[in-house]
C-alpha cells in the first residue's frame, strides 16, 4: 500500500542536473506550468560532484555560452560559489563550481521562476499512447506521483524516460558498444599545492601533458591560474603501479581546483567495463568505486609530495557517468558535419570543448583539440519515434566522436536551455516539438543571451 498523487503539467523535466534545471527554468520563464523531478534530495546532478565545468570559453579565448549558463556562474558568484572563467590550454577553458552554493543556485532559479520542483522521486514508468508520451509516474518514500503532461523532457542522463518509453538507442560508443568508463569523485583538504608545484618544477618529465596542443600546461600556468585541472604523475604512478600501490587503471592523477583554498576535486578513479544505466553494475561500479578511493588517500600520502597529509573531505554523492545509452534523434550530429551549413542554420546551442575520450579498456585518455565550437542542431533533441519528448543533456543524438565533446557541461546546460524554450514553443503553438519552427527557437535563445 503506498500513497498516489497525480498532478497535471504542461512540462514535466525528469532528472534535476545540467540538463534538467534549465530546460525547466526557461519553460516557466515563458509562463508553461513546469515541475522538474528529482531523484536525489538535491538539484545539480553531476555538476554537484566537485568538477568545474567546461565549455564557457572556445580554444581561441572567445566566449561560447551565454543564457542561464551564465546566469549561473553569476548567481555562484555572489555567493563565493564561484570564481570565474579560466582559459586552459588543455581544457580550453575551466569554470571552478563549489558544489553545495550550485545546489542552492540552481534550486532558486527553479523556484523564482515559477518551477515546482519536487525532490526524492524516480522515475518509475513510463505511458505511451501511439508513440506519443502522456504520463510518466515516479516513485520514493512510500508515495507514487502520476504526472500527465503536454511535454516531457528527458534529462536524467542515461536517458531513463526515453527507454522506457521505447526509444531507439544504442549502448556505447559507434560500432564497439564500448562505454567511456565512470568515476566515483572525492575531494581533499590539508595539501600543499606551493610545494607540489615546487616538485614539479624540478620533474617536468613527470609533468603536463607532452603533445604539441598542450604548450603552455606547465606549472607556472598551475601557479597563476586559480581555476585549473591538473593531469600528470604518469611516471610516478608507474612506480607506485610497480610496487603495488596503485591498483587502479589509469596513467594519470587529476585533480581540479574549487572555489575554495583548501579543497582539490580528485578525478582519479576509474571504474571500466560498467554499464552504468544497468542498476546491478551501477552498485558494483560504487563498490570499486570506494575501494580505489581508498588506494588513491594512501597513494597521495605516501607519494605526492605536498599531499602526505592531505585528508579525505568529501565523496560525491553518486557515481559519475560519462556514456551509456546514445539515442536515436530524428538528426544525429556527425563529426564530419560538426560545420556544416544544416549545422550552423539549425543549431540552439554549441560545444567550444574538446573531443575528450576516457579510454573504457584501458588507462588512457585520448583528446583532440576542437580549434571552434561547434553547433548542436535541434533536431538531435527530438527523438526518432517518440513523440510529446525532448532529450536534453548528454541524451542528445550524436555520434561518438561529437559526444565526447557535447558531454561536458557547458553545452548540457545550453542543450538544456533549448529544451526548456522549445517546449514552451510547442504548447503556446499547440504543434508536437518534432514540427516546430527551429528559427523560432534560435531567435528567442539569442534573445536570452545564448551564444551560437
Ligand atoms: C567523472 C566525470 C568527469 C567529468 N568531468 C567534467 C568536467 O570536468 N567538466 C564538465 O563540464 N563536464 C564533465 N563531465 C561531464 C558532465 O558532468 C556530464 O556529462 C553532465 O553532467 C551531464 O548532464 P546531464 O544533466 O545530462 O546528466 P547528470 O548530470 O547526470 O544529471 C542527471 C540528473 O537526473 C537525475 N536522474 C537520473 N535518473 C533519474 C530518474 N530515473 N528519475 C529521476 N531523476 C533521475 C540524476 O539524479 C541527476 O540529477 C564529467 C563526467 C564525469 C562522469
Amino acid at each position: 500500500m503506498h500513497r498516489r498523487i497525480s498532478k497535471e503539467y504542461e512540462v514535466a523535466v525528469i532528472g534535476g542536473g545540467p540538463g534538467g534545471i534549465p530546460a525547466a527554468i526557461a519553460a516557466a520563464r515563458r509562463g508553461r506550468k513546469t515541475v522538474l523531478v528529482e531523484r536525489n534530495a538535491f538539484l545539480g546532478g553531476a555538476a554537484t560532484s566537485g568538477l568545474g565545468i567546461l565549455g564557457y570559453i572556445d580554444r581561441q579565448g572567445n566566449k561560447a555560452l551565454g543564457g542561464i549558463a551564465q546566469e549561473f556562474i553569476d548567481r555562484l558568484k555572489e555567493i563565493h560559489g564561484s570564481i570565474g572563467h579560466y582559459r586552459c590550454p588543455v581544457h580550453n577553458s575551466i569554470t571552478p563550481l563549489n558544489p553545495d552554493a550550485f545546489k542552492i543556485v540552481a534550486l532558486e532559479m527553479c523556484l523564482e521562476a515559477g518551477v515546482d520542483v519536487i525532490f526524492n522521486q524516480e522515475l518509475y514508468d513510463v505511458k505511451a499512447e501511439n508513440g506519443r508520451v502522456t504520463e510518466v509516474s515516479t516513485y520514493g518514500k512510500c508515495t507514487e506521483y502520476f504526472i500527465k503532461a503536454k511535454v516531457f523532457v528527458d534529462a536524467t542522463g542515461d536517458g531513463d524516460l526515453a527507454y522506457m518509453a521505447g526509444a531507439k538507442f544504442v549502448s556505447g560508443q559507434d560500432e564497439t558498444g564500448i562505454m567511456q568508463p565512470s568515476t566515483l569523485m572525492f575531494s581533499v583538504s590539508g595539501y600543499d599545492l606551493d610545494r607540489f608545484l615546487d616538485y614539479a618544477e624540478k620533474h617536468p618529465e613527470d609533468f603536463g601533458i607532452k603533445e604539441e596542443y598542450a604548450h603552455g600546461y606547465d606549472p607556472d600556468f598551475f601557479r597563476s591560474t586559480p581555476g585549473h585541472c591538473f593531469i600528470g604523475l604518469t611516471e610516478m604512478i608507474r612506480k607506485a603501479r610497480a610496487n603495488g600501490d596503485f591498483e587502479v587503471p589509469r596513467n594519470q592523477f587529476i585533480y581540479i581546483t574549487t572555489p575554495d583554498k583548501d579543497r582539490l576535486s580528485i578525478n582519479t578513479t576509474r571504474i571500466l567495463n560498467i554499464d552504468a544505466s544497468e542498476a546491478d553494475q551501477l552498485s558494483d561500479g560504487l563498490i570499486e568505486g570506494y575501494r580505489q578511493i581508498h588506494v588513491l588517500l594512501r597513494f597521495m600520502n605516501k607519494y605526492v609530495p605536498g599531499f602526505e597529509d592531505a585528508r579525505l573531505v568529501e565523496i560525491a554523492p553518486t557515481l559519475g557517468i560519462r556514456e551509456t545509452r546514445h539515442f536515436k534523434g530524428v538528426h544525429t550530429l556527425t563529426r564530419d558535419e560538426m560545420y556544416s551549413d544544416y549545422v550552423k542554420e539549425n543549431a540552439i546551442a554549441q560545444s567550444a570543448y574538446n573531443i575528450d575520450i576516457h579510454s573504457g579498456t584501458q588507462i588512457h585518455i585520448d583528446l583532440t583539440p576542437v580549434s571552434k565550437p561547434f553547433g548542436i542542431p535541434y533536431l538531435c533533441l527530438v527523438p526518432e519515434t517518440l513523440d510529446g519528448v525532448l532529450l536534453s543533456g548528454r541524451t542528445i543524438s550524436v555520434d561518438t566522436a561529437t559526444y565526447a565533446s557535447a558531454r561536458v557541461m557547458g553545452p548540457c546546460i545550453a542543450v538544456g536551455e533549448a529544451a526548456g524554450e522549445a517546449a514552451a514553443i510547442a504548447i503556446e503553438e499547440g504543434k508536437d516539438v518534432r514540427d516546430l519552427d527551429v528559427q523560432e527557437i534560435r531567435k528567442r535563445l539569442r534573445e536570452n543571451g545564448n551564444l551560437f
